[in-house]
């Protein structure tokens, strides 16, 4: 096994931790471990038996196998993980996406155990976590949200219906402990609003544990912008630019870019800078994502997600700044060495995401993985864990990988995708190369601004073709 002592940091924080436990699996574990190895700090990765063989864990120090294939006796057991910190005596758990990645109590077990978790903490965490809770923290700050109130429905339906009728229907009836576009109804009219919140309700109390609910205006063609913020624990807090990923479906990100266009810089530049005053109030620490519908010019914020996103490289691309390795210093106590003023984000990126699923019924494509051909030249960054060989396990999501281009315009970009989306090629599973392929010729995605339905009416069209 390498010895890393002698390449220890340059930068010589006070060392907190020197080793790493990576709670995650495939890319991202990957992304995490080259952040690490560039600090000079130990990485552990934990595995479930499902990915023991893959060779992206030869890259760690030392990795352990903490459980069977299915998620929740392996990447969601808190319990294996927490055994695992403890055997290897790893410093600090870096959550990665996904998983436990927005888990307050696991975080709350992390800094029990004596470990530092790589995150906001788990009040963060909670007030986030907690929609309603969010959303008041957010108009405290500031932050421009849905018209709407900022605190629960109340029980009684006549109540309810008055504050529907003040925003104005169509509105939105969503629960206060929701996720992954679960718990929300759209209501149209007056007559559909009783049976829409009691049936919301009942879905809440069952899936989310609190049966709170609340409601908002809901936007008929919004895009989907977020804002990249980066905060430290001394009170440094700066956000890194914004990204369009509107191009969804079913609530899915498929392509991601950045900056988003046709925004004037100084709008986008005031809902960063509330964005910071909120982390400043709620004493937010590492990286976080404020996402907003965009609608005729506005803004309005539906939630913060608390973690590192799928979607970061798009901002790494154009601002330079490396979002993990800034994770990782916040985390070891370090104040951010960059203020507002020094983050310049230049040129455009686009990300696709390269999932092993048929490209046109979306069904997922499990398997052994017989060839890799990875596009390459100037302007491309591929962030993946799969090589030949590798088997494409059929317990996780099905992201294989990553295709980040960055280049001076937009334009520019969707060239420079179109050419890389050509040169790569994924034998042995089925991928959505080829959506992707036609997506880059779609030509509403290359006049850009498109709204968060205009992939889902796409596929419409392309189905019925
Ligand atoms: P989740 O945590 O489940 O992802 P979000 O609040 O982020 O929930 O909403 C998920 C998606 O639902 C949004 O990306 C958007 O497509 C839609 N949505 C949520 N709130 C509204 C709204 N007020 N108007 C229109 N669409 C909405």
């Amino acid at each position: 096994m390498m010895d890393l002592s002698a390449a220890k940091t340059e930068t010589s924080p006070p060392q907190a931790f020197d080793s790493v436990l990576i709670a995650n699996r495939g890319e991202i574990a990957l992304r995490v471990q080259r952040a690490c190895r560039e600090l000079g700090l130990k990485t552990i990765m934990i595995c479930s038996e499902a990915d023991r063989d893959a060779d992206y864990l030869r890259s760690a120090d030392t990795t352990i196998c903490i459980g069977p294939a299915s998620p929740g006796q392996s990447y969601l057991n808190k319990a294996a993980i927490l055994l695992a910190m403890r055997l290897t005596g790893a410093g600090a758990v870096h959550p990665g996406y996904g998983f436990l990645s927005e888990s307050a109590a696991f975080s709350e077990a992390v800094e029990e155990a004596g470990a530092v978790f790589i995150g906001p903490s788990a009040d963060a965490i909670r007030t986030m976590g907690d929609k309603i809770a969010a959303k008041k923290a957010m108009m405290e700050a500031g932050v421009p949200c849905v018209p709407g109130p900022d605190s629960a429905l109340p029980e009684d339906l006549a109540e309810v219906r008055k504050i529907a009728a003040e925003i104005g229907y169509p509105v939105i009836v969503k629960a206060a402990g929701g996720g992954g576009g679960r718990g929300m109804r759209v209501v149209r009219d007056e007559a559909s609003l009783s049976d829409a919140v009691l049936v919301t309700r009942e879905e809440a109390r069952r899936a989310f544990g609190t049966p709170e609910l609340y409601i908002e205006k809901f936007l008929q063609h919004p895009r989907h912008v977020e804002i990249q913020v980066l905060c430290d624990n001394h009170g440094g807090a700066v956000w890194v630019g914004l990204r369009d990923c509107s191009m969804q479906r079913r609530h899915q990100k498929i392509v991601e870019e950045g900056p988003a266009i046709g925004i004037p810089p100084d709008v986008a530049a005031f809902v960063g800078n509330r964005c910071v005053e909120a982390c400043r109030q709620i004493g937010y620490r590492g990286v976080g994502t404020f996402e907003f519908l965009y609608e005729d010019g506005e803004f309005y914020f539906i939630e913060m997600n608390t973690r590192l996103q799928v979607e970061h490289p798009v901002t790494e691309m154009t601002s330079g700044v490396d979002l993990v390795r800034q994770q990782l210093l916040v985390a070891l106590g370090q104040p951010l060495d960059i203020t507002q003023a020094d983050v310049v984000c230049n040129g455009h990126s686009i990300e696709c995401r390269i999932n092993a699923e048929d490209p046109y019924n979306f069904t997922p494509s499990p398997g052994l993985i017989t060839g890799v051909q990875l596009p390459g030249g100037p302007g491309i960054r591929i962030d993946t864990h799969v090589t030949a060989g590798y088997r494409v396990p059929t317990h996780y999501d099905s992201l294989i990988a990553k295709l980040i281009v960055h280049a001076p315009t937009r334009e520019q970009a969707i060239i420079r995708m179109r050419r890389a989306l050509a040169e790569m090629q994924i034998d042995g599973v089925s991928t959505n190369l080829q959506l992707h392929r036609e997506i880059l010729d779609d030509p509403a995605f290359a006049e850009g601004g498109t709204d968060i339905h205009h992939l889902e009416h796409w596929l419409a069209a392309r189905g019925a073709k």
